[in-house]
């Protein structure tokens, strides 16, 4: 069966962008694929971050997973951290990796930028990506368009290995949904929706209550136009609420815009508003019984266990195919 992997940061709160670019494919793929997905707090500290703030935003994100509909039955779930090969192979891909290449990564570029001083994970940091990835022989990863360039580095960095040392690794392809790999910030259309954005207008957070969703959604950025048609070039917020809708709903955006023809920009946002309380409501409220539960760290602590498995028998390849005994 076709191995599958994909990470999310425990930084922030968890978007819509996020959900609806990366989290809503793994739900889909638990069915078709042997997946594995990881809470991957070793990413959180590229950037400094408060420890008890990132505890808690790991089991956050892991109860989320739950939340949005993933069965650990099906699927294997598990914090990067407790699986110790993600490091050691981190060290070992380091070795690979040249630095020309990692100048070359854009998000180190708009993470570092205006930063007095950054920490050096965050320029390796696309390493220890490649490593969750090629660790599990993953051949399809489900990302958002702007994983694509590190993508890009992990299948390099695995056709590099094995012509150099052996064959090791899957050469790994990216996932990337046609529709929603980019949502846009609702204050900054032409800006990806981020969790580390600085102001929580920027996005809808999958935890956000029926009132601030209202009020985000109330803000949004849109034009002076006043015409409900989807064209991100000259019209990028209201085709990011486009999107969005036709995403919550499963409604192609053609219907929307038919829907929507002759109305204005409040009645698109009022009926988004309701959508998106629709969609986000049981999602909390699952989230709010797992979080209450103690089974969520048994559910972690077998998820690791089984991930560890997998992971181990590539990084003794690994070791073997380089000479590290
Ligand atoms: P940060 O700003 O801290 O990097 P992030 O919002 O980019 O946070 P990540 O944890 O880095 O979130 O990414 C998790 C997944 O969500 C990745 O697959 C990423 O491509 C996807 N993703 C992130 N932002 C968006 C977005 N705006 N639209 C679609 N997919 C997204
Ligand atoms: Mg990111």
């Amino acid at each position: 069966m076709e191995r599958v992997l994909s990470g999310v940061q425990p930084t922030g709160n968890v978007h819509l962008g996020n959900y609806l670019g990366a989290i809503k494919q793994f739900v889909e793929l638990q069915h078709q694929a042997d997946c594995y997905f990881c809470v991957v707090n070793l990413h959180a500290l590229t950037i400094p971050r408060d420890p008890a703030e990132l505890r808690e935003k790991t089991l956050e994100l892991a109860a989320l997973y739950l939340a949005v509909g993933l069965d650990p039955d099906k699927v294997t779930l598990f914090v990067q951290s407790q699986v110790r090969a993600h490091s050691e192979a981190g060290w070992l891909l380091q070795c690979v990796a040249r630095m020309g290449e990692l100048n070359r990564m854009v998000q180190f570029k708009e993470k570092s930028k205006g930063a007095d001083s950054v920490v050096t994970g965050l320029y390796t940091y696309p390493v220890l990506q490649a490593a969750d990835i090629l660790l599990y022989q993953a051949s399809r990863v489900p990302v958002g368009e702007d994983q694509k360039q590190h993508l890009e580095l992990t299948r390099e960095l695995a056709e590099r290995f094995n012509r150099d040392y052996g064959e090791v690794f899957t050469i790994p392809e990216p996932m990337i949904g046609k529709v929603g790999a980019r949502i846009m910030g609702l204050d900054q259309p032409e800006k990806k929706m981020s969790k580390s954005a600085e102001s929580a207008f920027n996005y809808i957070s999958l935890l956000d209550d029926p009132k601030t969703i209202e009020k985000k959604l109330k803000r949004a950025v849109t034009d002076s136009e006043n015409e409900i048609r989807y064209d991100p070039e000259t019209k990028p917020g209201v085709s990011n609420l486009l999107v969005i809708y036709s995403l919550l709903t499963d409604t192609p955006i053609t219907r929307l815009e038919e829907k929507y023809a002759g109305s204005g920009y409040g009645a698109l946002k009022n009926d988004l508003i309701e959508v998106t309380v629709d969609h986000l409501t049981p999602i909390q409220q699952k989230y709010q019984e797992i979080r209450k539960s103690a089974e969520l760290m048994q559910i972690l602590k077998q998820g690791a266990e089984k991930a560890s498995q997998v992971a181990e028998d590539t990084l003794h390849k690994m070791k073997e195919a380089m000479g590290v005994i």
